[in-house]
């Protein structure tokens, strides 16, 4: 039998080809730059690709590799979200307000992930300041999803899922705020985690809302994710809420067995709002669990049908602050002769910032305004505080919750772009974690009609590595997350 080709290995399958010497890291990084640029027409799934810097950095990784240095991820190749401030590169966030922005550095997840020697293929294509459900918002035109594309890939980070699931890139960063890495790898049926809050810095990441936002892996299996989030978790003194505690072996435990493990389902998932053939593959999941040998048990979160509203007060809120600096004056896009200060401000946020972004500004400004915020941006806060205890004791009776990513497969473009609450919605399942603070995980668990469906893993806080063992074990027992879209097999 021959060796699978390099686009279909896994990060660890491509690790131990370029150890045993079977190709050299420039080989792996033509083979995916090759595929990257034939897949844009169909896919935009990338803003910028670097060749010329993907092969100079393989062809320096090969010269490690044959010095017999080098770590466990030299010359692996990998694409990133356009969200993470990379040097001297295009760093556009999504949008034409920064679509000029060249940043004079990288974030600490593109450093740590640079000198652990992987190679960047080129930036992610993403919601606008990663404000989406469908990756339609971004000011280079919207991602396709692989598996149809007709539809759409999931948000924010749908660049990113678009990339993997069509092997175009073996592994993507990617960053969640309210669902952005879980919903994307539901929907190309890749696997996506985000971190606790606190867990990756968030330093040289593109503020969108800072009490939410975390930075996190897209990638092919759980095995992979473990990998490179070893290189990318851990406290970073640049980012204030990035947390002091030892970063575990992630690896060292996938394989660890589940018997005895409680797997919490948390009633308000399994809603009307989740669609009927999503749920029978959620149900056939549970039963590949139960076979070895976890628990169910049947918890509640009565809350947790508030984090929409909630998400959607606080997540503006935060918004409108963090993109206030965004005034044409030291970066990004200014208007052409402005009259005045005031006029520079308003035409070049009005030009430079897209609808979504304007509609977050302007309602979080408005919950912010005085006479409101106690009535919206107050309330929300308490609300996310019973969110949380709710999430407290759920975990008091289960170890980990599993149950849906998304209430949907992936819906056709421009199917829910007039309606901004119907998009929302789309979140309802994965907005809870943020709100918390937990980590969580999607993996590919089967199809509805040839779409990939998604199963959610949340876990307590800083427990990523038992949720990388939980849904390591799910992908020794099924394939689904190595299924490639026909045409791109
Ligand atoms: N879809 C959510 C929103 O539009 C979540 C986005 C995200 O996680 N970045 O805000």
């Amino acid at each position: 039998m021959s060796a699978s080709p390099i686009h279909r290995r896994t990060l660890a399958g491509l690790a131990k080809g370029l150890k045993q010497r079977e190709f050299s890291s420039v080989e792996v990084a033509r083979a995916f730059l090759d595929r990257l640029e034939s897949s844009q027409p169909d896919l935009n799934a990338f803003v910028t690709v670097t060749r010329d810097a993907a092969l100079a950095s393989a062809a320096v990784a090969d010269r490690r590799l044959a010095a017999g240095e080098g770590g466990p991820l030299t010359g692996l190749p990998l694409a990133h979200k356009d969200i993470f401030c990379t040097e001297g590169v295009l760093t556009s966030c999504g949008s034409k307000m920064l679509a000029n922005f060249v940043s004079p550095y990288d974030a600490t997840v593109v450093a740590r992930l640079r000198e652990a020697g992987t190679v960047m293929l080129g930036k992610a294509n993403m919601d606008e300041f990663a404000m989406g459900s469908s990756n339609e918002t971004s000011h280079f035109g919207p991602v396709r999803n692989p598996w149809d594309v007709a539809r759409v890939p999931g948000g924010s980070s749908g660049g990113s899922a678009a990339a993997v699931a069509a092997r175009v890139a073996p592994a993507a960063t990617a960053t969640d705020t309210g669902g952005s890495i879980r919903q994307p790898a539901a929907l190309c049926g890749v696997t996506g985690i985000k971190p606790t809050y606190g867990r990756v810095s968030r330093y040289g990441m593109i503020a969108f809302a800072s009490s939410l936002d975390q930075g996190g892996l897209i990638t092919i299996s759980a095995e992979d994710a473990a990998l490179l989030l070893g290189a990318i978790a851990g406290f970073d003194p640049r980012d204030s809420t990035s947390v002091d505690t030892p970063v575990p072996d992630y690896a060292a435990t996938l394989g660890e067995p589940l018997a005895g493990l409680r797997i919490g389902l948390v009633r308000e998932f399994f809603d009307k709002g989740l669609d009927a053939r999503c749920e029978a593959r959620i149900r056939e999941a549970l039963a590949v669990y139960e076979k070895l040998g976890a628990k169910l048990v049947e918890v509640s979160c009565p809350n947790l049908p508030l984090s929409v509203p909630t998400y959607y007060v606080v997540a503006p809120a935060e918004c409108s602050s963090n993109l206030a600096r965004f005034d044409g004056v030291r970066f990004g896009h200014r208007c052409e002769q402005p009259r005045n200060l005031a006029d520079l401000y308003r035409r070049s946020r009005g030009e430079g910032f897209g609808a979504e972004v304007k509609r977050r500004i302007m309602t979080g400004t408005y919950v912010l305004s005085a006479g409101y915020y106690d009535a919206y941006y107050l309330k929300a806060q308490r609300v996310r505080q019973l969110i949380s205890a709710d999430f407290a004791r759920a975990f008091g009776e289960c170890d980990v919750l599993v149950g849906p990513t998304s209430p949907t497969p992936a819906f056709p473009l421009g199917a829910k772009t007039s309606d901004p609450i119907t998009m929302y919605l789309n979140d309802i399942y994965t907005i809870g974690a943020n709100l918390a603070g937990l980590p969580g995980m999607s993996i590919p668990c089967g199809f509805v009609d040839g779409l990939p469906v998604g199963l959610q893993l949340v876990g307590p806080h800083f427990s990523e590595a038992r949720m990388l063992n939980v849904a390591h074990r799910y992908q020794t027992e099924t394939d689904w997350h190595l299924q490639v879209p026909a045409a791109y097999a």
